[in-house]
């Protein structure tokens, strides 16, 4: 049995020489090799356990190994691994059932993809063909995934309706610790980022522009909750101009902020919403645009120039009914908003009053961003090599943290419990000491 006996250097060494890792040079990597899970916590080849801060990629929101969701794969698996997305299954409709159950009303129906990525791609897809306009605004300091090549490349037929990887336009959106806006208060940098973007609007040519694209809270950008009325001031631009607006919530959604979707703590309404991680904490491949009614109704009679192999794959289906099952029944975003709101959110700011090296804190439910910097009064960010030196701590004590630039996104489980927090948030604290020693 190839897996038997296998320790961390021989797993790792089995690994870096045929796995191309994401988004690295491959020759320095050092990839941790975990060995399995349980809760919020995993443990590698060699007995030793992490808590985990970071959900992997953000998107293990239930925790690993639920024993539901676990069976519910089993069973599903048993009766019929896959099927082709023309035919119709069972599993598959009440998957889109309980999404649709979480979104507001006038959403009807729910296209499935095999992640975050393809999820944009197909919103923004409708978005062009429900429009008949091309450009789309999205901000900086954004994430929305990594494809924009293959349909193009594609030599039928279905190039044809999709060739758009043109006609992107970027925005800053707002970002009041680090303001492109000269605003010192957050209804400032509300008013001033929107502005700019409807200006943008304007000079571009509000006829060519399908959509406005956003993160509801930017994730990987540093979790940039949106100041009072914005949301509802892009609405309104988008409204005013006749442009969808979707809003992706592939990282903010199901539990992470607190809420099933994070834009139920915001005044607005999205034309089309894109997900995937939460939606089934990853344990199968799959994400999806929930589509409301309007744009429904275009593909009534049109035809939808959109398809993947594996859209609404049984297995992924199966996982996504027991997840969105099990985080109702436990009450698991209605945790992820205390635990927020009595322990991580608290715990950090106290760490910010012993730590010069803390810029900002800011976040909700399991989602909080610790800005580092070299000092308080210019905001210069922590450099890389430092920056380095506290993810080794972190690792050395046992948490497994996620690191982007000059911040720590504290983003665990939503099932985290009180305790697990303290003792992670202890970790943090006495890298920190470390770091200044
Ligand atoms: N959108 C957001 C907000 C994300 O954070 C990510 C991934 O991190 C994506 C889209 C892309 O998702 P995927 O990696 O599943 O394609």
């Amino acid at each position: 049995d190839f897996l038997s006996g296998l320790d961390n250097a021989g797993v790792r060494d089995a690994d870096t020489q045929r796995v191309l890792h994401s988004w690295s040079a491959q020759s320095t990597l050092k990839p941790l090799p975990i060995a399995g899970g349980l809760g919020s916590t995993v443990w590698d080849h060699d007995g030793r356990h992490y808590l985990d801060f970071s959900s992997q990629l953000v998107n293990v929101n239930l925790g690993y190994q639920h024993p539901k969701v676990v069976a519910a794969i089993q069973e599903q698996a048993a009766q019929l691994t896959t099927i082709a997305p023309a035919a119709a299954n069972a599993t598959r409709a009440e998957a889109a059932r309980l999404i649709l159950e979480r979104a507001p009303e006038g959403f009807e129906k729910v296209f499935f993809t095999n992640g975050g990525a393809d999820a944009n791609e197909n919103a923004i897809r409708m978005a062009r063909i429900a429009t008949g306009r091309d450009k789309v605004i999205s901000t900086y300091r954004s994430y929305h995934g990594n494809t924009g090549a293959a349909i193009v490349a594609t030599g039928d037929w279905r190039r044809i309706p999709n060739e758009y990887a043109r006609g992107h336009v970027h925005v800053f959106g707002p970002y009041l610790y680090r303001t492109e806006f000269w605003a010192t208060t957050p209804e400032e940098e509300s008013e001033r980022a929107l502005r700019h973007l409807e200006r943008t609007v304007q000079a571009e040519g509000p006829t060519s522009i399908a959509a406005i694209l956003l993160e509801t809270v930017p994730g990987t950008a540093g979790i940039l909750t949106p100041p009072p009325g914005y949301l509802a001031g892009v609405r309104a631009i988008a409204d005013r101009y006749g442009i969808m607006l979707i809003l992706d919530e592939v990282m903010a959604g199901f539990a992470r902020t607190g809420e099933w979707f994070a834009f139920d703590a915001f005044d607005v309404r999205p034309d089309l919403i894109t997900f995937a991680k939460g939606v089934n904490s990853g344990y199968v491949p799959l994400g999806g645009v929930i589509v409301s009614e309007h744009i429904a109704r275009v593909f009534d009679e049109q035809v939808f120039p959109g398809g993947l192999t594996y859209s609404g794959h049984p297995l992924a289906a199966a996982s996504v009914v027991a997840t969105l099952t099990a985080m109702a029944e436990e009450g698991v975003v209605e945790h992820a908003k205390a635990i927020g709101a009595d322990h991580i959110g608290p715990a950090l700011r106290s760490l910010a009053e012993r730590h010069e090296l803390i810029g900002e804190v800011r976040g909700s439910g399991v989602f909080w961003a610790v800005e580092l910097v070299e000092d308080r009064d210019t905001r210069a960010p922590l450099d890389a090599a430092a920056m380095g030196r506290f993810k080794s701590y972190l690792l050395e004590a046992g948490l497994l943290p996620f690191i982007s630039e000059n911040r720590i996104h504290v983003v665990p489980p939503a099932v985290v419990t009180a305790d697990e927090v303290a003792s992670g948030i202890a970790i943090i604290d006495a890298a920190l000491d470390e770091l200044r020693a």
